[in-house]
């Protein structure tokens, strides 16, 4: 069995910056991403509120984050996470990958993050991947010049539709609520465009397809009943996330939204040596920032625990 000292789970903010403080304070660290490292940021167009930066864009954080991780030591590991066991062991943790290879280690750093909420209409299954998404910034060029809706009230729908406002010809935002959950910075910038059709009090209730891609949407407002096709060729949900914790077996360790519940003085889980940090954390905000400072905590109380052994 490979043996490290530390095992970070999940290669964004949260995690790459825990990679940075351990492996620079000499331990040998190794984090598995089953993606690509940056998390999140990968699918950020822009990062305008992290102190310092202002305008990076999201691949760019990524790449550097990754980059300094790597600088100090740390190795990042491409693999799937199926199983972390041993939690009680003082030393002897296990680490488990989709492909049954193990890491023992000291401590463990949780920071899965959050995954998309799917959309429960029909045609979303048979159409995701087939003018379905939910990442503007990976697949918002094959849509130009065409139209396309971006479902959601949050600041992700509303600063994904801004980004991909220049590209596409049209853009239609389907709102269930009557307003909108952002930032309103972001949302006067967006109402002052001539191509986008906001909906507000408004769900999906199906998607169809034509030659096996997605051809419109069918919404209906709450209020009149009133049910609506709209011609487009793609959309992007923005509804929300689940937490990335298949994984975590003992329940106990989570609450009822599925967000590791961890001692916030010392980001330490209910098993001693194992913490967490970032996105998966059960807290109100979710911002990189959070991430970076939280990866930093855990990082830090990760080595106080080694040297203590
Ligand atoms: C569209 C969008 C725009 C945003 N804009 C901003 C912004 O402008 N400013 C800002 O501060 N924040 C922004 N955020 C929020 C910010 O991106 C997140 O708060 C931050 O990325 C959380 O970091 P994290 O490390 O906790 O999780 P993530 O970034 O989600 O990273 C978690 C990583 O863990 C990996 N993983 C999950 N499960 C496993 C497993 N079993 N095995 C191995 N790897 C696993 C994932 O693949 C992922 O790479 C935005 C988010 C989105 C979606």
């Amino acid at each position: 069995m490979n043996k490290v000292d530390l095992v970070i789970i999940g290669a964004g903010p949260a995690g790459l910056t825990s990679a940075i403080y351990a492996s620079r304070s000499g331990y040998k660290t190794i984090v598995i991403e089953k993606s690509a490292p940056g998390g999140k940021m990968n699918n950020t167009h822009k990062i305008d509120n992290y102190p310092g930066l202002e305008g990076k864009e999201g691949w760019e954080f990524s790449m550097s984050f990754s980059a300094q991780a790597k600088n100090f030591g740390a190795k990042i590991i491409g693999g799937d996470v199926v199983e972390i066991k041993n939690l009680d062991s003082k030393d002897s943790k296990i680490v488990v990958l989709k492909n049954d290879i193990e890491y023992m280690c000291k401590t463990i750093i949780i920071a899965t993050g959050l995954k998309p909420k799917k959309l429960e209409v029909v045609g979303y299954d048979k159409y995701f991947g087939k003018g379905i998404s939910t990442c503007v910034v990976c697949d918002g060029a094959f849509y130009k010049g065409k139209d396309i809706a971006i479902i959601g009230g949050g600041n992700s729908a509303i600063e994904e539709s801004l980004f991909v406002s220049d590209l596409v010809n049209k853009i239609y935002i389907i709102n269930k609520f009557s307003e909108f959950n952002a930032e309103q910075i972001t949302l006067n910038k967006l109402k002052g465009l001539k191509n986008i059709d906001f909906f507000y009090n408004t769900n999906v209730i199906k998607i169809l397809g034509k030659n096996d891609k997605v051809s419109s949407i069918k919404i209906k407002n709450v209020n009149t009943k009133k049910e609506k096709e709209i011609n487009i060729s793609g959309i992007f949900t923005y509804i929300g996330w689940n937490a990335e914790n298949f994984f975590i077996k003992d329940k106990e360790m989570l609450d009822k939204n599925g967000l590791l519940i961890i001692d916030k003085e010392n980001m330490q889980t209910k098993y001693k040596g194992v913490f967490a940090a970032g996105d998966i954390v059960s807290k109100q905000f979710k911002q990189v920032t959070i991430a970076t400072s939280e990866g930093t905590k855990s990082a830090l109380e990760a080595v106080k625990y080694m040297n203590n052994l």
